[in-house]
């Protein structure tokens, strides 16, 4: 992958180094591996690239040298030395470009508290048949894809905060996946490899905004991208869901079961989710896949106290609180 990183120096050096190389003597036989050598040596990542792109440019000046002189003159043997010499001095004295995190590249972020850190959720939604036909949808025949923002999320001790807009909000308990490795174009068959764990999660809505939005056309962010909009628990390891695609999620309301359905009934699974996702938007360490949730759906009230859970894997509790 060509960083920036690469595309600095590339810019700063090749006038320099086509002037150079185009006022000096005959062709440099040993300048490629040279170069290749120092750069090697000098750069991390992508250096193969820029050593490419640098040495095609040193033959590119002496074509040049060549047909606008008319110099055909056996190479001097200082002229390896020079061009040696020169490139040495640009890569050890010019400043090193600041470098830019790539997706894939290993961090020491503490992935237990992705909710701190983490950039982004996105949300899948009516991928349970049963749910999306409670709401008079149809079922859809690819993922349909929505945001948060981080600030939804909140975590058990702190209420959920019905936004002043809504006079009901719903709950939709959910499986998260929490992304480890980021990447890009993620093929289903590795996109596992991608997972740090999971997470239980609630994406509350509010159901009379976003049905205004639907008939209007409008996207849907105020019904589903407030503050505390995401309730989450702790990271769930991948060891202790061996199988993703087989735990009940569910969902009591003031002690009365509300939502409980499989993972097994997703129309679209977790890799061709990340796969899918991954096309689109550049998956990234600590991002949060939200993967839709069963059938229940309904209102809660200000004071009502809900506990949702995986199995009896995790559970946890929120009361709601109007915003003030
Ligand atoms: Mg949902």
């Amino acid at each position: 992958m060509c960083t920036v990183m690469d595309r600095e120096l590339y810019k700063r050096t090749t006038p320099i180094t086509v002037m150079e190389v185009s006022t000096s003597h005959g062709v440099c036989v040993w300048t490629v591996p040279l170069c290749i050598l120092c750069g090697g040596v000098r750069l991390t990542g992508g250096s193969v690239l820029y050593c490419t792109l640098y040495c095609s440019h040193i033959l590119a000046g002496l074509i040049i040298h060549r047909l606008w002189c008319g110099d055909s003159s056996t190479p001097s043997s200082t002229s390896p030395l020079i061009h040696f010499l020169f490139l040495h001095v640009q890569w050890t004295f010019h400043p090193s470009p600041k470098r830019i995190p790539c997706p894939n590249m290993a961090s020491s972020k503490n992935l237990t508290r992705f909710w701190e850190w983490g950039r982004k959720i996105i949300c899948v939604g009516r991928n349970y048949t049963e749910h999306a036909k409670e709401l008079k949808n149809a079922v859809p025949t690819e993922p349909v894809l929505f945001l948060k923002t981080p600030s939804a999320y909140v975590r058990e001790g702190a209420p959920i905060l019905m936004p002043y807009y809504t006079d009901n909000l719903h709950h939709e308990v959910e499986l998260g996946v929490v992304i480890g490795r980021g990447g890009k174009d993620i093929n289903q068959s590795s996109a596992m490899d991608h997972v740090e764990g999971y997470a239980l999660c609630l994406d509350m809505t509010a159901r009379d905004v976003q049905d205004q939005c639907k008939q209007k056309g409008l996207p849907w962010t105020l019904a589903k991208a407030f503050d505390t909009s995401c309730p989450i628990s702790d990271l769930i390891s991948k060891d202790t869901i061996k199988d993703p695609h087989n735990v009940n999620i569910w969902l009591k309301v003031n002690d009365v079961l509300r939502q409980e359905g499989s993972t097994s009934s997703m129309i679209f699974s977790i890799p061709f989710l990340i796969s899918y996702i991954s096309r689109v938007i550049t998956l990234e360490e600590g991002d949060l896949i939200l993967t839709g949730t069963p059938k229940g759906v309904a209102a809660v009230q200000e004071n009502d106290e809900m506990v949702a859970g995986i199995d009896d894997i995790i559970s946890m509790r929120f009361q709601i609180k109007k915003q003030s």
